[in-house]
């Protein structure tokens, strides 16, 4: 599946979706990520057929589609709402896309129960869709989505609706499902832990552009911007002047007069401005003076976490900076008032364009 220079403006003056490239290897489970209206919908509807795209080209297995009907594209789809026919038996809904295939009875009655058996409702095919939890109904439109063997299915928040539990299960079978059926996925979500459990790859959009198209490893460990830096996991932001480059690295002078190292991923030239995005595991409260940037800070808050501690520090002018501290069970813990020195490694400093 190929996006090329695809984009789309409902109204003739706003494209909702900019120069939007994407190429999808056959198995690939790819998901798009980002906020409400960022253009996520758009890209699924005009991949099934439902709208146009503006410009540009589609492919599937290397043949254009843009003129294909969606019935004719072959691809599965599960959505939100469920969807399913409500006057029909779960087996009746899952048959229907294989009768609209024209396919024969008994062929049909072995691809259904093979369906029903994946999703683990072999012995629901009688029942109507209104006498199943909502979680059973999903499990149903994952199933007809699947029944018919299409080479691609698109799902569009198909767990939105589900509780947190629910929902958390569902990822794992879904992820179990394309793994053993090797079909190509593109899901849709706006919930980037849904996003980094299920995905081979994941597309992190904002205002209808890809800001960054990599494994979840990658987009956390190595953001290539402060969009991505915010959206993907929790952050430290620090900003200041750029005012040396040395190849991967970079030195920084903070806006409180802090100096401090840091990885130069995304930045001008020396004196431009930059923000540095900064993970709060990575930071070590009481370093060892080896290491490579030592500030100060004061403990705000401390919140009690279970398996970790959760401290709210001032630090370098940042009153929001957090530091999230394993709990071994050790050492007595911060308390309110008490300052500290903080270390953290260059390369866990992400220099990235800034946000003022
Ligand atoms: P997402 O799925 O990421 O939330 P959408 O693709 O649904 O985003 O929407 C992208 C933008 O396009 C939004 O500004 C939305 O209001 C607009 N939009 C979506 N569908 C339509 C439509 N059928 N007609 C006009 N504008 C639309
Ligand atoms: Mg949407």
């Amino acid at each position: 599946m190929r996006f090329e220079h695809v984009q789309k403006s409902y109204d003739g003056a706003v494209l909702v979706v900019k120069d939007l490239n994407l190429d999808i290897a056959p198995g690939e489970f790819v998901t798009m990520l980002g906020p409400s209206g960022s253009g996520k919908t758009t890209c699924l509807m005009m991949l099934a057929g439902f709208e146009p795209a503006t410009h540009g080209e589609i492919f599937l297995n290397d043949k254009p589609i843009n003129n294909v009907p969606p019935r004719k594209r072959g691809i599965g789809m599960v959505f939100q709402n469920y969807a399913l026919f409500p006057h029909m038996s779960v087996a009746e809904n899952l048959a229907f896309p294989l009768e609209i295939r024209k396919m024969g009875k008994a062929e049909r009655e072995q691809k259904v129960k093979r369906a029903l058996d994946m999703v683990e409702l072999g012995a629901f095919g009688n029942r109507r869709p209104i006498q199943l939890s909502g979680g059973q109904q999903q499990r149903v439109a994952v199933a007809r989505a699947l029944v018919f063997d299409p080479d691609l299915v698109l799902m569009d928040e198909p767990l939105g609706a589900l509780d947190k539990q629910l929902r958390e299960q569902m990822q794992y079978e879904i992820k179990h499902i394309h793994e053993s059926l090797g079909v190509s996925v593109v899901y849709v979500t706006h919930d980037q832990t849904e996003a980094l459990t299920m995905s081979d790859r994941v597309a992190v959009f904002q205002d209808g552009v890809i800001q960054q198209l990599s494994p979840p490893d990658d987009l956390y460990e190595s953001p290539q911007n402060s969009f991505v830096a915010q959206f993907i996991g929790e952050n430290n932001k620090l900003s200041g002047v750029v005012t040396d480059i040395n190849g991967q690295h970079c030195a920084m002078t903070l806006d409180d007069g802090t100096k401090v190292s840091a990885e130069a991923v995304n930045i001008g030239a020396v004196g431009s401005r930059a923000t540095i995005s900064l993970r709060p595991e990575r930071i070590e409260l009481s370093p060892d003076q080896s290491r490579e940037n030592i500030v100060d800070g004061q403990v705000k808050e401390v919140l009690y976490l279970g398996d970790h501690l959760r401290i709210v520090m001032s630090v370098a002018g940042n009153d929001e900076f957090i530091v999230k501290l394993p709990n071994g069970g050790r050492h007595p813990s911060p308390v309110a008032g008490q300052n500290y020195s903080l270390g953290w490694s260059a390369v866990d400093a992400k220099a990235l364009d800034p946000v003022d």
